[in-house]
């Protein structure tokens, strides 16, 4: 555990802000980390189109933000403008005026004649003009994506993908097309101009020209670099999709990317996603580079070999066990750099292409970045939570020094083995169990993941270093099960998703069970409740026997012990106990949203040669987006 990195570095509104650690980038070659630079190069060069296609005040209203930042000579321990440092902040991790989640406008909390008086105080009275209304107005433009049934979905959003057009005249243009294949209208905004209606290509040499030829040509130098000649082909797909605007040069891109799964160095870069536009049609530029968590992959590969050990040792009955399995390798990487809409905030796994007919017909390549979930992590670890709700000072340092571990370990466990393994009897579907198919199925795989992560065999297969990585695992497992996960409800309300209403079933369950012989106690200390566990092995026993009764619940088909077990554990939440919780969460102050400071690589020069890149990690938000705010220069302009 290190102690020295800060993985939190600052909290705002109700946003924290996080730094994530790049430890795969240390074992690359000198080539490899060239390669890492210049698809990260790649990857900020695109930032101005999404703040453009977020809304067409953005860059402007950023303009504004970055030269009072920087040049503004008076002071700056003011209420207000303290209260503009916050607005600014939330823009940038926004990357413009919306909440990146509810879509809603930001209101600023300082005033107009302030506004005024910073931009005058830096020679930039120009800017209030422009961006006044924007920024004070709260009616004017006030959600990025509006999805009310019943209102004209185009001319109510607010972000910039089209311009003059009702949403009956977008749903005409992009409806007529017939059969097509291509994502028609991906990659333009859609232009009514003098009762004409047309597309303007986001290429190189057309909307968004210029940040696209930034991106090509970091892409072009990337090339050299790439780690076989297939990848250099994706590249080269790319740029020229960039080049000629052609979504079905995009199609051809996304196949051969697709089909690169050995790789250790892999990116996602273009115009991806298409929850920025409410009829789906519009898709936010994005990349994300990462490099193969090896560590991790051999993980997955141990327990995948050893797949058929686990099933004939599960304590299942023999007629519910499978005679051959397969376990599933996951691909694990380490994000190395966020760009565009993955930045700040992002996704912690991506599943793409999304052209439906590329899946149904080549498949897709899905990614756990793990890394970022470790930081997420790591935040939690000093949110104050933990603390708040660990039951003694044992359990305390056991998760700190194991818990993330043990989470890792129970996924790994969990997906690459816990899904694959038992059979249904001759005869029996998965219809069977009807609405509480997935949440058995979860139940099951959670719980073939418990009963393992204490199994000697772990230790043997040097897939964890002792048992305490499993004892902190239980520990997080009835914790959130049966307290922490309550804080996502609201209060009255039931449990409705599937994983949460298989973990407190399981935790109840097990609770219920253990209770006579105190194999879980559960405590009042000064009014709050805290569950311990007392017996490690006999709550190991509990979750064994309760995965061969969910094992014969799936085999079987038993919908009435599902509907059972489910409605008595996992269905109902204790009030009073919910109460509680949400009051000792609410007290800690954490907040909901989090994102990143990205990493940052320095390229090592001999004889005007880029030889090897370094990697750093800056720890102020403010001072990365405000380096992102300056042009982003050409390669061949910084002597590469
Ligand atoms: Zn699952």
């Amino acid at each position: 555990m290190e102690k020295e990195f800060v993985w939190q570095t600052e909290q705002f509104d109700d946003i924290k802000i996080l730094r994530y650690r790049v430890p795969a980038f240390e074992s690359l070659s000198p080539r490899e980390r060239i390669f890492i630079y210049y698809l990260s190069r790649a990857a900020l060069a695109g930032r101005d189109i999404l703040w453009d296609q977020n809304n067409r005040y953005n860059l402007k209203v950023r303009e504004a933000l970055e030269r009072i930042i920087r040049d503004y000579p008076g002071d700056r321990n003011s209420d207000e403008f303290r209260q503009f440092i916050v607005y600014a902040k939330k823009v940038f991790f926004a990357n413009g005026v919306h909440h990146h989640y509810s879509m809603d406008k930001f209101r600023p909390a300082f005033s107009k004649a302030y506004f005024r008086d910073l931009l005058s105080a830096v020679g930039a009275s120009e800017l209030y003009a422009e961006t006044e209304r924007m920024v004070f107005d709260a009616e004017y433009m006030a959600k990025r994506v509006v999805l009310d049934e019943g209102t004209d979905l185009i001319r109510a959003s607010a972000n910039n993908y089209y311009v003059g057009v009702s949403q009956e005249e977008v749903e005409r243009f992009y409806g007529d097309a017939g059969e097509v294949q291509v994502s028609r209208g991906l990659n333009s905004t859609l232009v009514k101009e003098n009762g004409r209606i047309f597309e303007r290509v986001w290429k190189v040499g057309g909307l968004y020209g210029e940040a696209l030829s930034e991106v090509v040509a970091w892409l072009e130098k990337a090339m050299d670099y790439a780690c076989n000649a297939r990848q250099q082909e994706v590249i080269r797909l790319l740029v020229d999709f960039y080049r000629t605007g052609d979504l079905e040069v995009f199609d051809a891109y996304s196949i051969a990317w697709l089909q690169d799964t050995d790789s250790s160095i892999d990116f996602i870069n273009g115009f991806i996603e298409v929850y920025g536009d409410a009829l789906a049609y519009k898709a936010s530029w994005e990349s994300v580079v990462e490099i193969v968590d090896r560590e991790a992959g051999e993980r997955t590969r141990k327990l995948a070999d050893n797949a058929l050990w686990f099933e004939r040792h599960a304590p299942v009955d023999e007629r519910f066990k499978r005679s051959e399995v397969k376990g599933v390798t996951a691909r694990v990487m380490q994000v190395a750099m966020l760009g565009g809409d993955c930045h700040p905030a992002t996704p912690i796994g991506i599943n793409l292409p999304n052209a439906e007919w590329i899946r149904e017909r080549y498949g897709s390549k899905s990614v756990t970045l793990d890394n970022i979930t470790y930081a997420y992590e790591q935040a939690a670890s000093v949110s104050g939570v933990l603390e708040e709700f660990a039951g003694s000072e044992e359990e305390k340092r056991l998760v700190r020094e194991y818990g993330a571990l043990g989470s890792r370990v129970h996924t790994d466990l969990h997906e690459c083995l816990g899904h694959g393994s038992g059979r249904m009897l001759p005869g029996v579907t998965a219809e069977a169990l009807r609405s509480y198919y997935s949440v058995i199925e979860e139940a099951r795989a959670d719980l073939f993941a418990l009963y393992y992560i204490m199994d000697p065999k772990l230790v043997e297969l040097g897939v964890i270093p002792s048992e305490e990585v499993a004892r902190a695992e239980y520990c997080s497992y009835i914790r959130n099960g049966l307290m922490v996960q309550l804080t996502r409800l609201k209060p009255d309300e039931k449990l409705e998703e599937a994983h949460m209403r298989n973990r407190q079933a399981i935790a109840s369950w097990v609770f219920e069970q253990g209770r006579e012989d105190g194999v879980i106690e559960r405590v009042v200390r000064d009014g709050k409740t805290f569950f311990v566990i007392h017996d490690f092995k006999a709550l190991r026993g509990l979750f064994g026997q309760l995965l061969a009764e969910v094992q014969r619940i799936k085999s079987e088909g038993d919908y009435e012990g599902a509907r059972r077990f489910i409605e008595t554990y996992g269905v109902k939440v204790d009030a009073r106990l919910h109460q509680e919780v949400l009051e000792r969460y609410e007290a800690l102050g954490v907040a909901p949203y989090a994102g990143f400071i990205n990493p940052e690589y320095t390229p090592v020069m001999k004889d005007g040669k880029i030889v090897d890149v370094e990697i750093s990690y800056p720890a102020d938000f403010l001072t990365q987006m405000l380096e992102y705010g300056e042009k982003n220069r050409r390669p061949e302009s910084q002597g590469y």
